[in-house]
């Protein structure tokens, strides 16, 4: 038998696929995993079925069908005042997970650092270190899920290529703020630096909050790739689908990093997003349908012995219970999901060093009677 030295010795089975088999083998509401249980729009099924009939089943263009870009393009400057280039600047790849690989290993060399907040959804770390380089942890500062600038200044080095930034936030649903980008420029200017922002949930805003993304600030832009997903945007987390926009330096980089990995992505779903993106409403509406989500899952749980945090934005809402018990996050989700079928996440499997505050992840982009039949049980917890 041949040996292979890992180049993932840490990563095991993760936290989420015991959730989930733990959920159907207890028959319990899933508020684990981040997906909807309701059904995506039905026009753009059909549109998908139309691109297939009509012949578009071939390999489209390897940054992606062109009047997808386009619609991209068009959005971007609609809601964030930048122009970019489609040709240049836009590469349409397999999901928002893709996206955010492909742009680390176009950028990154064997030893160096990228910073990283913790907790943070579970690809980064392993993506930086499959690079060779090596991933410093900052934490988000806790009980807000702040970030701590001061010790991001710290962190840096002459080998620091990267700060990977992720608003709105899984898994704390925290967010970027005015206060945030201006830290951030200050601390980028006259660096080489690069920055990775992972914007999947850019549409579920919440209280009228902007979503800072980095195509609001050419100078910030400059050095970013940015990475998007259509599942989040459409309800089809299941489609994996979605983009990097980057200056074109840094697409060109991208692009030679995709065009060996998997050259082009799915033909008649992009055809159809060309169509359905150009419905502004379909993507405006968003942030409020979820908020009304997470508010009425938030009034539910007030009855419930959960200290629930603020959630600012994402699929996400998280809940200490450290006044009330001393287990250890991974037992008591466990124990909930056995003993009062409903399935979460401890946010201990967000953090590498396992961080324990007592706090579980909801997701609650559900359907309302899924959320009130969760409700129900954790009230009894
Ligand atoms: N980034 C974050 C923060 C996410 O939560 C997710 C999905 N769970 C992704 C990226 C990945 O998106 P996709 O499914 O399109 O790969």
């Amino acid at each position: 038998m041949l040996s292979i030295t890992s180049k993932l010795p840490a990563v095991g089975t993760t936290i989420f696929t015991t959730m989930s088999s733990l959920a159907l083998e207890y028959n319990a509401v899933n508020l684990g995993q981040g997906f909807p249980d309701y059904p995506m729009s039905d026009r753009l099924i059909s549109l998908v079925n139309e691109a297939m009939k009509k012949g578009y089943n071939q390999y489209t263009h390897m940054n992606g069908y062109l009047p997808l870009r386009e619609a991209i393009a068009e959005k971007i400057t609609g809601l964030y005042g930048l122009s970019v280039s489609p040709d240049r600047e836009i590469t349409v790849v397999p999901g928002g997970t893709y996206a955010i690989y492909t742009s680390l290993t176009a950028v990154l060399h064997p030893g160096d650092e990228v910073i990283v907040f913790q907790p943070c959804y579970d690809s980064y770390i392993p993506n930086i270190v499959a690079n060779g380089a090596i991933p410093v942890q900052v934490p988000l500062q806790y009980p807000d899920y702040t970030i701590n600038w001061q010790a991001v200044r710290q962190s840096i080095t002459p080998r620091t290529k990267m700060i990977m930034l992720n608003s709105p936030n899984n898994p704390t649903g925290s967010v970027l703020r005015e206060a945030d980008i201006a830290a951030l420029r200050e601390i980028v200017k006259d660096t080489n630096i690069f920055i990775l922002s992972d914007e999947v949930y850019e549409h579920l805003m919440f209280d009228h909050t902007p979503h800072q993304s980095m195509l609001r600030y050419p100078d910030l832009y400059e050095r970013s790739f940015v990475c998007f997903s259509f599942g989040k945007t459409y309800n089809c987390t299941g489609w994996k689908i979605g983009y990097c926009v980057a200056p074109a330096k840094a697409s060109a980089e991208f692009r030679k990093v995709h065009q060996f990995n998997c050259f082009s992505t799915d033909t008649p779903k992009q055809v159809a997003l060309a169509t359905f993106l150009k419905e502004k409403d379909e993507y405006l509406h968003l942030g409020k349908a979820m908020q009304q989500k997470r508010d009425l899952f938030l009034k539910l749980m007030r009855a419930s012995r959960f200290k629930m945090h603020p959630s600012a934005g994402s699929y996400f809402v998280l809940g200490s219970y450290g006044h009330f018990s001393s287990e250890p996050e991974k037992d008591i989700a466990i124990r909930i999901t056995k003993e009062s079928g409903v399935a979460t996440i401890p946010v201990s499997a967000f953090y590498t060093d396992g961080t324990d505050n007592k706090v579980l992840r909801f997701c609650f982009c559900k359907k309302d009677e899924t959320l009130e039949k969760a409700a129900e049980r954790l009230c009894k917890v």
